[in-house]
């Protein structure tokens, strides 16, 4: 029995379904996952030491490659000033005002330690500085897993939202509307009945929890009027988008400025950072110098603040992000004319370093379609690259990511097994 395996069936015995967030337990392609063992650049080993190019990324974190250098390093001297203290230090104000200089709606931040907690605290912040209490969230999209999120649309006539988990109350999930993303109409809508009882829209500017699917032209921008004329706090939920998509995320990509913004992923650089910011005013809400209470005992840890530091330095370097795009588009483009050789219905599109690959003849624009995707034809895919030394997301709904470290060799060889894969599959 190989290594990873036999590592899986002793996790399962302590941690439940032996991992630590359930993607990770591959139940949506089948098989076991590989444990990973070390990665470096745009490669990831596993525990039997076969070697992967990687597309995961720690789930777009890692938008500079594994273990970079600068970072490491980084890392390495801020450890070895002490782990952690409870009390301000220098680079946390020296990220934090970063982040207010490139993300173009920053005016004060806030540091915590996950994306959930990001988009919690916004919520709860929206919810204090409105006093009102319903948010509309939008079908497919993910904001982690605080209550208020975990919610599904309500069948039929109910516009009230249902617990998408098990242990959240039903008076929970009735605060939150859900609607279909990318549908302005029914926003208007929406907006026309509840309008002045609404206290936030939470959306990924560029979704990339239901596989990728950009906004429509427009889109963004009726989210933004509608909530200017409602009073109601715009968040747009960037921990993936943003430092991905373009240095100052989606909001500088498509110049829509939301009210508040929720970061994670990139800005830790690989260790647990999380943010939330925007504009003075509602920021200013936050205890101590407003009522709504928001704390954290390692917010703005120096270590993971170091590694955020560094990663955002390597990515203010003049062209990265054009050249991020080009690997991405150059990938979307090699996997596309594979699959066109081999007759498989297929299309792939990316929005900076984002990639979505689609088992469907053409990019979906809603979360409907996002579910036509041909979900067996991914997993005999997936399992297939993976076998050629190609690590994919482990499910049909994921998006994909390339990092700065993802050259010409890697798009090759990930192209020669994506034929096979292709192939495979007539
Ligand atoms: C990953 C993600 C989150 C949750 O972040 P965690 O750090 O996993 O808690 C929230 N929103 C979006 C858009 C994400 O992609």
């Amino acid at each position: 029995m190989k290594r990873s395996q036999k590592l899986f069936q002793h996790a399962q015995l302590f941690i439940p379904a032996g991992v630590n967030s359930p993607v990770r337990a591959f139940r949506a392609v089948g098989g076991t996952p590989p444990f990973i063992q070390r990665g470096k650049g745009a490669q990831v080993w596993d525990a039997d030491g076969n070697a992967y190019i990687d597309y995961v990324g720690s789930w777009g974190a890692l938008v500079v490659g594994h273990a970079h250098p600068e970072v490491v390093k980084a890392v390495q001297r801020a450890a070895e000033r002490g782990l952690s203290f409870g009390a301000p230090t220098e680079p946390e104000v020296e990220l934090a005002e970063l982040l207010c200089k490139l993300v173009p709606s920053l005016e004060k931040v806030r540091l915590v330690s996950s994306g959930t907690e990001a988009a919690m605290s916004a919520i709860r912040l929206a919810r204090g500085f409105t006093g009102r209490a319903r948010i509309v969230k939008f079908e497919g999209c993910y904001h982690g897993h605080a209550d208020a999120l975990l919610v599904k649309a309500g069948s039929g006539a109910l516009t009230f939202g249902q617990p998408s988990s098990a242990g959240v109350p039903a008076e929970t999930a009735a605060h939150t509307i859900v609607l279909d993303y990318n549908n302005a109409f029914a926003l208007e809508k929406t907006f026309e009945r509840d309008g002045a009882e609404i206290a936030a829209v939470i959306v990924e500017p560029v979704a990339g929890n239901m596989n990728l699917v950009p906004p429509r032209p427009g889109f963004l921008e009726t989210l933004r009027k509608l909530c200017a004329r409602h009073g109601t706090v715009l968040i747009f939920d960037e921990v993936m988008s943003g430092f991905r998509v373009a240095l100052g995320g989606a909001q500088a990509l498509y110049g829509v400025k939301p009210d508040l913004t929720t970061l994670g992923k990139v800005i830790g650089g690989g260790l647990p950072v999380g943010a939330f910011g925007g504009r003075r005013d509602i920021m200013d809400r936050i205890a101590p110098l407003g009522p709504v209470y928001q704390a954290g005992t390692l917010s703005g840890n120096p270590v993971a603040v170091a590694a955020g530091l560094a990663t955002l330095k390597i990515i203010q370097a003049p062209g990265f992000f054009d050249r991020l795009a080009a690997t991405a588009r150059a990938l979307c483009e090699g996997l596309g004319r594979a699959a066109r050789e081999s007759g498989v219905a297929f299309s792939a599109q990316h929005v900076g370093g984002m990639l979505g690959l689609y088992f469907r003849a053409t990019a979906p624009v809603s979360y409907p379609e996002v579910l036509q995707c041909d979900k067996e034809a991914f997993n005999r895919f997936f399992h297939r690259m993976l076998a050629e030394g190609v690590y994919l997301a482990p499910s049909a709904y994921e998006a994909g990511f390339v990092s700065s470290a993802h050259g010409a060799a890697e798009l090759e060889k990930t192209v020669g097994a994506a034929k096979k894969a292709f192939a495979a599959l007539r």
